[in-house]
C-alpha cells in the first residue's frame, strides 16, 4: 500500500508546475481515499491549451498516470498516435472539467471526453510500464476493448517519454474518426466552446478546438439573425 509521503513526491512535479490559488484544478489529497474501489479509474481530457491534446490518464498506484496525445486516440488498430508521458496527476483530476486560467500551466480549457474503468491486461503492471509496454482493456463511453500503450524512440532529449498508442483489433476497432465523431463531454455534453462560454474562458480559442461538423454546427450569432428571428432566440 502506497504511504502519504510515496503520494506526494509522485504529486510533486504536478504541484510545483500549478498555482492552486489561482487555478480550479484539484491539489491532490495526501492521503489516499479509504473507500479504494476495486476499479480503476480512467479518464481522457480533451486539452485546448497552447496546443490542443487529449490527456490519457489511467488510476494506478494512488495517481493518474498520464499522456498527452496531440491527435488524440484512433480506433483504427493501422494508426499509431504519439502518446508524450506527462506528470502523474491526483486522482481527483479525472473530474476536472472548466478552465485553467490564461498565463498558468496548461491555462486553456479542459474537458472530460471520455471516462470509464481500466483492467491491465498484464499480470505485473509496474514492470509492463518499465519495459515499455502496457497493454490493457479500456470500459469507457467512447473507447473500449484492447489497447497498448508501447514505448518508442522518439526525439531528442525527450525521447524517454515518447509512447505510442495503439488500438489492439477487435470488435471495437473501427475506422471511424472518434475525435471527429464525438467531439463533446461525456459528462456534460459540452463542446469546448461552450464550455469556455459557461466558465469564463476563451470561447474563440476554445472553438479552434470543435471540430466543424453537422454535430457542433450551431446556429449564426444573434446580432446575423433578421429580425423576425429575434425575439425567439434571445427568449430561448
Ligand atoms: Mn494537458
Amino acid at each position: 500500500m502506497l504511504q502519504p509521503e510515496a503520494l506526494l513526491m509522485k504529486l510533486k512535479e504536478y504541484r510545483k508546475k500549478r498555482h492552486f490559488d489561482v487555478s480550479p484544478e484539484p491539489e491532490g489529497q495526501a492521503e489516499l481515499s479509504k473507500e479504494k474501489s476495486a476499479r480503476l479509474i480512467y479518464v481522457v481530457q480533451k486539452h485546448r491549451a497552447s496546443h490542443l491534446h487529449y490527456d490519457f490518464r489511467l488510476e494506478w498506484n494512488g495517481t493518474l498516470l498520464s499522456w498527452a496525445v496531440p491527435k488524440g486516440p484512433s480506433l483504427d488498430p493501422s494508426v499509431k498516435r504519439l502518446a508524450m508521458k506527462v506528470e502523474d496527476h491526483p486522482i481527483e483530476y479525472a473530474n476536472f472539467e472548466g478552465i485553467i486560467p490564461k498565463g498558468e500551466y496548461g491555462g486553456g480549457t479542459v474537458m472530460v471526453w471520455d471516462r470509464g474503468t481500466w483492467e491491465p491486461e498484464a499480470e505485473d503492471v509496474d514492470t509492463a510500464l518499465r519495459q515499455g509496454e502496457l497493454k490493457f482493456t479500456l470500459h469507457g463511453k467512447k473507447l473500449r476493448g484492447s489497447w497498448v500503450l508501447v514505448r518508442t524512440r522518439g526525439y531528442g532529449s525527450r525521447s524517454d517519454r515518447s509512447w505510442l498508442l495503439i488500438k489492439h483489433r477487435d470488435a471495437y476497432a473501427s475506422k471511424e474518426d472518434i475525435t471527429i465523431d464525438a467531439p463533446r463531454s461525456v459528462v456534460s455534453n459540452r463542446l469546448l466552446a461552450e464550455i469556455a462560454r459557461d466558465e469564463g474562458g476563451e470561447v474563440e480559442e476554445a472553438a479552434t478546438g470543435d471540430p466543424v461538423t453537422k454535430a457542433t454546427r450551431r446556429a449564426p450569432e444573434k446580432k446575423t439573425l433578421p429580425r423576425s428571428q429575434r425575439a425567439r432566440s434571445q427568449k430561448a
